[in-house]
C-alpha cells in the first residue's frame, strides 16, 4: 500500500447517491448495495458504516467478503453471490452460522448447503438464482421450479427470495431485457413472502418494472453510470478522487524522448513532472499518450509509457509547477477529462474496470 497516493471517497456525494436512488425506487422496494471488490476499488472500512445506515443489506460475491462484514459488527441481511466452493465446508459452515444468505442454483448446491445446515444445527437461509437468459451461473427457468420444490421439501433449508440478473439492461435494444424480464417472471411462486429482485444499476435506472422488492446497485451509489446509453437519467455524482504528488520536475530538449521504448519525443523545450502512480497501481498503461492529470486546477497530458509505478506528465504550460505540488490523477468532477467515466473511454473499459484496479495499492480516507 503506498501512503502517497490518497483515493479520497465523498460521503455527501455517496449519500446525494443514495437519495436519488431512493427517490427512484420509492418506499417499498429495498435498496442493497453491491459491495464486492472492496465497494468496487472505493474502500469497504470506511464506505461501511454509511452505507449501513442507508440501505437495506449487503451483497457481496466471495463468502469472505461476506463474514468480513459480519466481522465489522453488521447484523443485517447479506447476501452472498457465490458460494463456498469445492468441499470447504469450513466456510460453508460459518456462513450457515453467522447467517449469511446464500445463493442455491443446483440441486448440488442445495445438497451442500442442507449438509452444512444440519452440521451447524441452524436453518440456512438462501435465495435461488435464475439464468433467464445471461448465460452465466444460475438455474435454467425451467429447472427452477422443480429446484423451488426441493428446497422448499429441505428441512434445514428456508427459501427466502428468488433472483435474476439482466445482461444488457445498459444497452439501448430493449430486447433481451425484456426476454429475461418475462421469463423471469413466469417461474415466480404466486403467494409471496419471498423477496424477489433483479434489477443491477443500469435497470433500476431504465427498467422500473424489473424493481420487484429489492434492487442490487453498484457503480450507481459510488457515483458513474453504468454506461453512456444511460447519461442524463439522473445526476449522480461520483465520489472517487485519487491525489498523488510531484516527485520531481525536469527539462526537456526538444528532439529528447522519455519512458520505455522512449515512445515520446519532445517537439519543443519542455518540462515535465514526474508523478509516482502507474499501472500496477491502477493507473491502466492504454492511457499512455491520452489521459491527462490536473495540476493547480490545469491539464498535465499523459507523455510517454505508464510504468508500473510512475509516469510523466507534460507540465510545460502550466506556470510555477515544482516537486511537491498535488497532481489530481482521478477527479471527481463528472465533466473534468480525468473523470472515471472519460478515462475508460480513453482506455477503452467500462468504470467498473478503472475504480476497481485503483483501489488496491492506495489510502482511502473518507471526506465530506
Ligand atoms: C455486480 C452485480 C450487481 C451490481 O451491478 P451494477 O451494474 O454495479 O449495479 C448486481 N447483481 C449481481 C448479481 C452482480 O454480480
Amino acid at each position: 500500500m503506498k501512503n502517497y497516493l490518497t483515493a479520497s471517497i465523498s460521503e455527501s456525494a455517496v449519500r446525494h447517491n443514495i437519495a436519488i436512488l431512493r427517490g427512484l425506487i420509492g418506499n417499498d422496494v429495498k435498496l442493497c448495495p453491491v459491495v464486492k471488490d472492496d465497494c468496487f476499488g472505493h474502500g469497504m472500512d470506511i464506505l461501511f458504516p454509511v452505507l449501513a445506515e442507508l440501505t437495506d443489506g449487503f451483497a457481496v460475491a466471495a463468502p469472505m467478503e461476506a463474514l468480513e462484514l459480519r466481522s465489522k459488527g453488521y447484523h443485517g441481511f447479506i447476501l452472498c453471490f457465490l458460494s463456498a466452493y469445492f468441499d470447504d465446508f469450513k466456510v460453508q459452515d460459518e456462513l450457515v452460522w453467522q447467517e449469511i444468505t446464500q445463493t442455491v442454483m443446483s440441486n448440488s448446491a442445495l445438497a451442500s448447503i442442507e449438509a452444512s445446515a444440519k452440521r451447524v444445527g441452524k436453518t440456512a437461509r438462501v435465495h435461488l438464482k435464475v439464468d433467464s437468459g445471461m448465460g452465466r451461473l444460475g438455474v435454467p427457468a425451467k429447472q427452477a421450479p422443480d429446484l423451488i420444490a426441493a428446497i422448499r421439501d429441505s428441512e434445514y433449508v428456508e427459501l427466502s427470495g428468488i433472483y435474476t440478473h439482466f445482461a444488457t439492461a445498459d444497452e439501448r435494444d430493449r430486447t433481451a431485457t425484456e426476454n429475461q424480464l418475462e421469463l423471469f417472471k413466469t417461474i415466480l411462486p404466486e403467494q409471496g413472502s419471498l423477496t424477489i429482485h433483479a434489477a443491477n444499476s443500469a435497470a433500476t435506472l431504465d427498467w422500473p418494472e424489473t424493481h420487484f422488492d429489492m434492487v442490487r446497485m453498484g457503480i450507481a451509489i459510488y457515483g458513474c453510470h453504468p454506461s453512456d446509453q444511460l447519461h442524463n437519467r439522473v445526476d449522480l455524482k461520483p465520489c472517487m478522487s485519487v491525489k498523488a504528488k510531484l516527485i520531481a520536475v525536469k527539462h526537456m530538449r526538444e528532439g529528447s524522448r522519455s519512458g520505455y521504448g522512449l515512445a515520446h519525443e519532445y517537439k519543443r523545450d519542455s518540462r515535465v513532472g514526474i508523478v509516482p502512480i502507474g499501472y500496477g497501481d491502477g493507473y491502466f498503461r492504454s492511457l499512455s499518450g491520452q489521459a491527462v492529470v490536473r495540476i493547480n486546477g490545469r491539464d498535465a497530458p499523459v507523455c510517454g509509457r505508464v510504468s508500473m509505478d510512475q509516469m510523466t506528465v507534460d507540465v510545460t504550460d502550466i506556470p510555477d509547477v515544482k516537486v511537491g505540488d498535488d497532481v489530481e490523477v482521478i477527479s471527481s468532477d463528472p465533466s473534468a477529462p480525468n473523470c472515471v467515466e472519460n478515462l475508460a473511454r480513453l482506455a477503452g473499459t467500462i468504470p467498473y474496470e478503472i475504480t476497481c484496479h485503483l483501489g488496491h495499492n492506495m489510502r482511502h480516507r473518507l471526506v465530506d
